[in-house]
């Protein structure tokens, strides 16, 4: 029988008293696995006024208690990270090996969360004028909310919370509404970790309660990850009531392979990066582009990716799940047709696959378009399905040229053994994360994530140093504190000394 989720409110999980509910389907069968609460309007009332209560004592504990409740936090998740894992590949179809990537990568985001301490250290300066001092504090800003995808149900959320947690603020998540079950199971081991009451509160539900978030003036930061259209009007609605705003949107990431570059590396490379997650991850190559003589690999190309099979997550060999809807599927088979109606020439068709076993699963399997140019439909949208677009071109230059006419910048890579096409690419694509002979750049979190253009909408980016200063203000004291009273009369000039 499928469970119904829980909101986490001020310390409880409580059922929704809403009766407006959202299945969560297992995407390899199309089984119920949960029923999802829209949450009323008094719940969403209830969850801010909670987290404004609990700000009001958190911001005044310790950095290093709040470090400490990261390291307790970071150990759990590691303790669980099979358990996690298992309720990841059961709600999103990953396979159980990728699910475990998808746990890990938001783990190593609470590490960096434990070293707050340092990351807060505010600037100083001495006699900045005689007898004047001048030094800064890194503050909480208050109550923050975050709005995450279905693609990545653990390591987006902890890009988040665990960050704005730490610097003192406190946090209203709003997962999506196609993976919920993970980040209940993350919120409820916060809580094991020692998460004071109301720190942390998760509501659920979809526009509406993203809406409420969005115009309570409560709120002081909105962090959203997911689609452009959406992210653009996050961004736009939260930005408007005045709230600082990180959108973090879809993506077309190309991969340049120069003629030099190792052949079984880069096919290697470009089978995992383009159909891994069955292509729904933000940062997956969906473009390829040979440059020169690489683009007599293409061919070999197409041979290996149509070995690659998907598979159900207890399926050790299978090399990725099913799609994460009937609706995404669907999605992808008619871009798939779009692009051999528009002209491209369609290698590897993944439109009728099939699973042993699970026949209503939402497979789609890896597919190659060859002779794909910049004006079709398949070049122009994020497919987010296990669709890889090769083009050619004759020099470097050409390539650049369409990778930074691109309107999306968060990753790109290029594969080389030359060190100046590697700097040159490095130098002049406009695209905010670059692999060099590494096919997906994701940055670890003591770095930032740091997509560009129409991948991301705001100025500070997610975890490292950058998160610190989106989830925090910066408070200036200047001090003086004279030996004996000094009295000059009153100063009617800005010179301070
Ligand atoms: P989505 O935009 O459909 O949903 C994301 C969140 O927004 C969910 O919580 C959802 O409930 C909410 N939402 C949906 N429609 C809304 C609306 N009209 N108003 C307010 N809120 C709304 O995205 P998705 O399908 O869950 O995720 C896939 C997308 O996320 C892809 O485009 C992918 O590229 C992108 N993504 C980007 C990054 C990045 O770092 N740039 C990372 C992961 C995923």
């Amino acid at each position: 029988m499928s469970k119904s989720i829980k909101l986490f409110l001020n310390g409880e999980f409580v059922e929704s008293k809403g009766s407006n509910t959202i299945p969560v389907t297992n995407p390899a069968t199309q089984e119920v696995l949960a029923h999802v609460p829209c949450a009323t309007h008094e719940e969403m009332v209830a969850a801010v006024e909670g987290a404004k209560e609990a700000f009001k004592t958190w911001r005044e504990v310790p950095v290093p208690e709040r470090a400490r409740l990261m390291m307790r936090y970071q150990a759990l998740l590691k303790e669980h990270h099979d358990e996690l894992a298992t309720i990841l590949a059961e709600e999103s179809g990953k396979t159980f090996e990728d699910a475990k990537g998808d746990v890990w990568r938001g783990i190593e985001v609470v590490e960096q969360a434990a070293n707050v301490p340092a990351l807060m250290m505010g600037e100083t300066a001495e006699n900045v004028a005689r007898g004047i001092d001048t030094y800064s504090y890194i503050q909480p800003l208050g109550v923050c909310a975050g709005i995450t995808p279905f693609n990545f149900p653990a390591m987006i959320p902890l890009w988040m919370f665990p960050m704005a947690i730490a610097c003192g603020n406190t946090f209203i998540l709003k997962p999506s509404e196609q993976n919920p079950l993970t980040p209940t199971r993350l919120a409820e081991l916060f809580v094991e970790a020692g998460a004071p009451k109301g720190v942390l509160q998760v509501v659920h539900g979809a526009k509406k309660q993203v809406d409420h978030l969005l115009h309570d003036p409560a709120i002081q930061a909105i962090s959203f990850v997911g689609s452009v259209p959406v992210g653009q009007y996050i961004y736009r609605t939260g930005t408007e009531n005045l709230k600082r705003v990180q959108a973090f949107a879809g993506a077309k990431n190309h991969s340049v392979i120069m003629p030099d570059a190792n052949k079984q590396t880069v096919i290697n490379n470009l089978v995992g990066a383009s159909v891994g997650a069955a292509g729904q991850r933000c940062m997956a190559i969906s473009v390829a582009v040979f440059v020169g003589k690489s683009k007599e690999w293409i061919d070999d190309l197409a041979v290996e990716l149509a070995k690659v099979k998907p598979g159900v997550w207890t399926d050790k060999d299978a090399a990725y799940g099913p799609l994460v809807s009937q609706q995404a599927k669907q999605r992808v088979i008619d871009m798939i047709a779009k692009g051999k109606e528009e002209g491209a020439e369609c290698l590897v068709d993944g439109t009728n696959c099939t699973v042993e076993g699970y026949p209503e699963g939402n497979w789609v399997g890896p597919t190659l378009f060859n002779n794909v140019t910049t004006e079709m439909s398949i070049y122009q949208e994020e497919i987010f399905g296990p669709v890889l677009c090769a083009m050619s071109v004759e020099t470097l230059e050409e390539a650049l040229a369409i990778v930074n006419a691109n309107q999306y910048g968060n990753g790109t890579s290029i594969f080389t053994a030359n060190g100046a096409a590697a700097r040159k690419y490095q130098h002049e694509v406009e695209v905010g994360q670059v692999g060099i002979n590494i096919p997906i750049p994701v940055p670890l979190p003591f770095f930032s994530f740091t997509g560009w253009k129409n991948s991301f909408f705001g100025d500070l980016h997610a975890y490292g140093k950058q998160a610190i200063r989106f989830y925090s203000e910066t408070k200036t004291i200047t001090a003086r504190w004279p030996e004996s009273e000094i009295d000059n009369g009153p100063n009617m000039t800005i010179k301070m000394q």
